[in-house]
Parts: structure tokens; sequence; C-alpha cells
């Protein structure tokens, strides 16, 4: 068991509050992980005047300079892809195919942003003057404070870290508390690929503390915040009132629609993962299923039937298809949402409980749980669980499914299931998500691509894509004279 440090001025130190908190293995809690430090307001205040002397250093190294570290970061991760992801699956407990796909994603992630240090575009504009040039340029905006959720240890960091730092920017990086040895291992790849030591500040420790001290901080102009609705509204409010640069991508209840003429085998194999891949908490799990009432019987027999299949256990091990929850208290509101699905009258048709074998009692395991005559508008087809429970909801037609799709609160990703090529047009102008998958299932994430919700997911920013270079820099306006 080892005792991990912060990254800050440049050295890796103890935290100032000379305070740990331990991190274990949610497969199995008598596996101690690490300790890691349960730093202070006054750790993220040095972490802060460090990042300030980075970012004057950064800002002034050319951007395709700023890609090539980022690119040393992607060959560095490719290294030590399979060690990542064990460790990762140690602390976290999705299977090791999944933390290998979120390693890969940090990978594609460090290569897109390598390219864009060649791409920063401005434009050179018409001036409505004579012998005037107008252009516009990109600047970095300053400290950047990194604030990321404990379901993709190493994917969300870096959709956050490498655009802010390929614009010219200086990070503040506090993992989630159940994932810091995927940050430590990430901060030490950055470190290793040549960035300047006071660029990065790895500040370990818990939201309350850590996570509001950055948010609060007058000198820290941006904030990316993934993580849950709730947490997300307190971060917004003190940023909207000391005028932040903010991202928030909060939480999802994303259903997948099959209709009658869909290939019920694929769409099969897509709410199966969509579902219960990462034991249901992922920001885009399939949490509601909308099936017309033509394949409905006969699709949920199947579904109900593979689910019962899938085995539990440790994602270290061969053959484990859905790991734990993070911790007791995910696993307890699970438990809270099969008491509600049961008061709204909803039919349990698998799973509901804690499961009962011998090696899964020191982990927060979970039976895969199916609820089918589900209403719309109830609490279970409204709320979000973050857990391996997925609503079934009967419909008469696409447009009823539509419909239900839309009437949450959230807007993160949806999926439909048809043979009918107008129908997919339509849905991906009417469903009201920022992603719609046509058969595939609610779940992927390309780093080119732009990802993010609607409504209350997400306040309008994008990560990946080009967009997220927007939010991590301003535009600039040049006139000259001549
Ligand atoms: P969370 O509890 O809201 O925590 C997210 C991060 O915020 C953690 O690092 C947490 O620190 C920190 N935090 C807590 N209180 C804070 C405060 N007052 N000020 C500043 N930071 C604070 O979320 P989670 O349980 O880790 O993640 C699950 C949620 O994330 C779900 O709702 C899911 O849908 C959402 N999510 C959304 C996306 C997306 O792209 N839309 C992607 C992934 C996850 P601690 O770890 O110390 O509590």
């Amino acid at each position: 068991m080892t005792t991990f440090k912060n990254f800050i001025g440049g050295e890796w130190v103890e935290p100032s509050t000379g305070d740990y908190f331990e991190n274990r293995n949610p497969a199995d809690t008598t596996d101690l992980v690490g300790r890691f430090p349960r730093s202070g307001a006054e750790d993220v205040q040095r972490a802060v005047e460090s990042a300030q002397r980075g970012f004057a250093l950064w800002r002034r190294t050319p951007a395709p300079a700023r890609g090539d570290v980022l690119r040393r970061v992607g060959d560095l991760m490719v290294r030590r892809k399979e060690e990542i992801a064990d460790l990762m699956t140690r602390e976290m407990g999705k299977p090791l195919n999944e933390t290998r796909g979120d390693v890969q994603e940090g990978i594609d992630t460090a290569f897109y942003a390598a390219t864009e240090g060649r791409r920063l575009f401005g434009h050179t504009v018409p001036s409505e003057l004579r012998s005037k040039w107008a252009m516009s340029f990109r600047r970095p905006v300053g400290v950047c404070g990194i604030i990321t959720p404990f379901n993709f240890p190493m994917a969300i960091p870096t959709w956050k870290m490498f655009p802010a730092l390929l614009c010219g920017n200086a990070c503040v990086f506090k993992p989630a508390e159940d994932v810091p040895h995927t940050g430590h291992v990430l901060v030490e790849i950055l470190l290793e690929a040549g960035l300047p030591p006071e660029v990065i500040q790895l500040v370990h420790g818990f939201g309350e503390t850590v996570g509001k001290s950055i948010v609060e901080h007058p000198d820290v102009p941006v904030i990316s915040f993934t993580g849950s609705t709730e947490t997300g509204r307190i971060v917004g409010e003190t940023c909207g009132r000391m005028h932040k640069r903010l991202s928030l991508e909060m939480g999802g209840k994303n259903a997948q629609i099959v209709l009658d003429d869909a290939d019920l085998d694929l769409a099969l194999e897509g709410v199966l993962w969509g579902a219960f891949g990462t034991t249901g908490q992922r920001c885009t799990a399939t949490s509601r299923l909308i099936l017309q009432k033509g394949i409905h019987d006969r699709f949920l027999a199947d579904l109900e039937k593979r689910a019962s299949a899938l085995r539990l256990g440790d994602g270290r091990k061969d053959g484990t298809d859905v790991g734990p929850l993070i911790h007791e208290a995910s696993r307890e509101k699970v438990e809270s949402y099969v008491e509600i699905g049961q008061k709204e009258k909803a039919d349990l048709v698998l799973g509901g409980e804690r499961p009962s074998g011998k090696d899964l009692q020191n982990g927060h395991f979970f039976q895969p749980t199916i609820f089918a005559g589900v209403k719309a508008g109830s609490r279970l087809e409204q709320e979000e669980i973050f857990g391996p429970v997925l609503s079934v909801i009967r419909v008469d037609s696409a447009d009823e499914a539509f419909r239900i799709n839309n009437d949450v609160k959230y807007g993160l990703s949806s999926s439909l299931y048809t043979r009918d090529v107008n129908l997919a047009f339509r849905a991906l102008e009417t469903l009201d998500n920022g992603i719609t998958y046509i058969n595939a299932p609610t779940i992927g994430a390309e780093a080119h691509l732009p990802f993010g919700g609607v409504k209350q997911t997400g306040n309008g920013h994008r990560e990946g894509g080009w967009e997220v270079y927007e939010f991590y820099s301003e535009t600039k306006v040049g006139y000259l004279d001549y």
C-alpha cells in the first residue's frame, strides 16, 4: 500500500493538512489501493499561485510545440495502457475491456489535441476602411479548474485538460475522490512528456473542500466541471456570481427506442451494454427502454434471458461482464429506486437485490435489474439512478416514443433502432439530446466529435471536437493601419 502526494509548485508534496483518506477496491473493500492527500484550501491557494507562474511561461510556448508535448503524452499512454487499465479497474470496478476503452479515449484525445496545435485558427477579414487589416486570433484564458467525476477516470480529465493545455492555459486538477490513482498517473505522464511542471497542479481531496476552493478562487477564471446536476448547480451559482467561464456536463436519463421494424438482435446487444455496462454508471447509460407494442413482449423476454446470464464479479478476472457500484451509498441509492419502482407498481421482471455469491460479499455489487410496465412521468422513468436499473416503457407509435424520450429534464443521449431511413432522419431532428445514435446504443464518444447534452445535462458547451478549443481560448480582434 502506498501513500500518494499532491503535485504542487513543481514537486510532489504532502498536504498542508497532514491528513489522508483511503481509497479501496469497490469489488473487494478489504483491498486498500492507497492513501491519498485530504487537502485543504491552503493547498489550493499554493496550487493556483504556482499555476499562474506556469501559465505565464506556457502561453508563450508556440501552439505546435504545445501539441508536440501532447503527442508524447499519447505515446506514453499507449505504452502504459495495460497497466493503467488494470489500476483503474482496481480502484473503480469496471471490467478491463471497459477500462482499456477509457484509456484509449485519452490516447485519441491526446493525438487529436496534438493536431489542433497547428490549427488554432483565427480569421483575416476584409476591413470596412481603406488601408486597414482586420483579423481575429485565439489567446489562452488563464488558470483552469478541472473537476471530474469517478466514472471515466482517464477519459474525462483528458477531454478537459488536453485542449486546455493545448490552448496555452495552466490547470489545477482535482480528480474524484474515488479514482485518485488514475489521476496521479495522468499527471505523471504529462510531466514525463515534458510539460513544464508548474503548468499542471494536482490537488487530491474532497469536493466540498478542494473542489469548492478551486471554484471560489478569484484567480481561476475557468471552471470545467463534470458530475451530477446537483453539484453542477452549486458550482454554477458560484461561477455565475464570480463571472467565470464555465463548462458543465451533468446527469442523463437516456432512452433506447426500439420500433417494430428494427433489427432486434442488434437492438438487444445495444441495450444490454448500454444499460448494464459500467454497472449503469455512465452519463450516457440506457436507463429507459422504449419498446413499440408489436415487438414488446418478445424483446423483453429475450432481454430478460440475456441480462440474467450476465456475470457479476471483479473486473480484473476473466469472464466478468459487470463490476460493482462505486461505493455503498450508490448501492443504497439503487435499492431506494427499487422500492420506488415497486411503490409505483412497475413490474420487477429481473434482479432488484444484492447478489448472493460468496465472492461478491466484500464488494458493492447489485444485480442487473429490469422493471417493465413503467409509466411515463413516474419517478423511476424521470430520475437519474446511476446504477444497473432499466425501466421499460411500452408505446403504440414512433411519435409516442419520441415524445416520451423528450419529456425528461435531461438531454444527453438517445438511440433509435429502425430500418426506416426517413424516420431515422426525423429522429435526429426531433429528439432533444446532444447526441442521437441510430441503430447503436446510447453510449460511446469519439475524441474529435463534440460531446455534451442539452437541457439540465449541460450549459451549452461541449467536450471534444473543435468546439472545446473555443471554450479554452478567447477570441481577440486586431486592427492594423498601414
Ligand atoms: P459528483 O458527486 O457530482 O462529483 C463530481 C466531482 O465534483 C467530484 O470530483 C466531486 O468531488 C466534486 N465535487 C463535489 N462537491 C463539490 C463542490 N461543492 N464543489 C466543487 N466540486 C465538488 O458526481 P459523481 O458521482 O462523481 O459522478 C456521477 C455524475 O456525473 C452523474 O450524475 C453522471 O451523469 C455525471 N456525468 C456526466 C457526464 C457528462 O458528460 N454529461 C459524464 C460523466 C458523468 P468528490 O469526488 O470528492 O465528491
